[in-house]
């Protein structure tokens, strides 16, 4: 059972009482850029602002942790900013926060229960009508159905809930939304804004779903590992990659400054190139595509919320996200360890424990 108030209003409401009651200055959400062609991040001051906000768009233009981190990382405790994201967006926020790369203090966290986004390529396709795009996607969420069409990676989706924000907008089956506390700081909001508060049981179509994406996210990493199998698996799916780096940039856990795989560590000089040709008749460029993979595998995979940018952003349409899944999966299960899920469990790649691996190390 959780406290709880019903939002006959929808979220936008629940943001302009927010900060009508002064819990939060302002708000980072999606809001339509002004042609209507498409929607971004945003930073809302005024609740009068609120009326482009669109919360629910079923797009992520970029991972909400990326933006928020950016913006939140040397804000002092006083701050109270308010952000609505999806659930591997709080996930990837909270391992930024391991990383002191956010202050999670001086956030507000508003969860929306996800079904799952569409494409980029969709939703910037001229003949989406995108609010459209957003009706029908309210109308599947109210009536507790899959909507067809979102990214492979949100199908496989195992973590789509709202529990680890401070406030859970929990919406799957309901004619309104039901809004849940999951933190004192959401507790506290909630009593001040309404009373009396409901004592619901979080709702059973929401855990409806989790059993079909498990499933789903099995398949998925059956089919991964069997394309992957091998130096030669590895080489034939990373193939077609241009090494643009995209999958890099708009990554929330590639938490470095400086990346190894930009530096002039990678500006070879003619003769490494002439030495490669002695032992082939050709070489592939640019060089060094697949250690630039495995790399940035070995240094956030354990991190890796399956949040599906990577992927989205691909030009070469390699499933990265699904690849990043299904191994980041296999890796967390070695530590034990879920990405986002506790605070206070330290990072793997951070932390070393002399109980570990004992039978590799001896
Ligand atoms: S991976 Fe997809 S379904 Fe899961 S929370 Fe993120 S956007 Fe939603
Ligand atoms: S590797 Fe891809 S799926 Fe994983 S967190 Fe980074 S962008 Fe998201
Ligand atoms: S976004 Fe795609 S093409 Fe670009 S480096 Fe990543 S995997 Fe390669």
């Amino acid at each position: 059972m959780a406290k709880a108030v019903r939002l006959e209003e929808g979220v936008v409401s629940l943001l302009r009482d927010l900060m009508e009651a002064g819990i939060i200055e302002a708000v980072v959400t999606l809001r339509s850029v002004p042609q209507e062609r498409s929607v971004v991040w945003s930073l809302v001051p005024l609740p009068e602002a609120l009326s482009s906000v669109h919360p629910w768009f079923p797009s992520m233009p970029q991972n909400g942790a990326k933006v928020v981190s950016r913006l939140s990382k040397q804000m002092d405790n006083s701050s109270r900013l308010g952000v609505v994201l999806r659930p591997c967006e709080i996930r990837a926020l909270r391992e930024l926060a391991k990383l002191g790369q956010t202050n999670l203090d001086c956030l507000f966290i508003i969860g929306l229960e996800c079904l799952g986004v569409f494409p980029l390529e969709r939703i910037f396709s001229e003949e989406t009508e995108i609010f459209q795009v957003e009706r029908d996607y309210l109308e599947h969420l109210r009536a507790g159905e899959d909507i067809p069409g979102i990214r492979a990676i949100c199908r496989a989706c195992e973590n789509p809930l709202p529990d680890l924000a401070d406030l859970g907008v929990w919406a799957r089956g309901q004619a309104s939304p039901l809004l849940l506390a999951h933190s004192p700081k959401g507790a506290r909001a909630l009593e001040t804004m309404f009373s009396p508060l409901e004592e619901v049981e979080i709702p059973a179509a929401s855990y409806e779903i989790l059993s079909r994406r498990g499933e789903e996210a099995q398949r998925m990493r059956q089919r991964i590992k069997e394309t992957i199998r091998g130096f030669e698996g590895l080489t034939e799916i990373f193939g077609p990659c241009i090494g643009c780096h995209n999958c890099r940039s708009v990554c929330p856990l590639c938490y470095c400054r400086d990346c190894f795989f930009t530096s002039a560590c990678f500006d070879y000089p003619p003769e490494v190139y002439l030495h490669r040709l002695q032992h082939r008749r050709t070489t592939r460029l640019p060089l060094d595509s697949l250690l630039f993979h495995l790399g940035r595998m070995t240094h956030m995979a354990g991190s890796c919320v399956a949040c599906g940018m990577c992927e989205d952003v691909c030009p070469a349409a390699i499933p990265i996200a699904q690849i990043f899944k299904t191994i980041g999966a296999e890796i967390q299960q070695l530590f034990g360890y879920e990405p986002g899920k506790r605070l206070d469990e330290p990072m793997p790649l951070v932390t070393f424990r002399t109980d570990e691996f004992q039978d590799i190390g001896g």
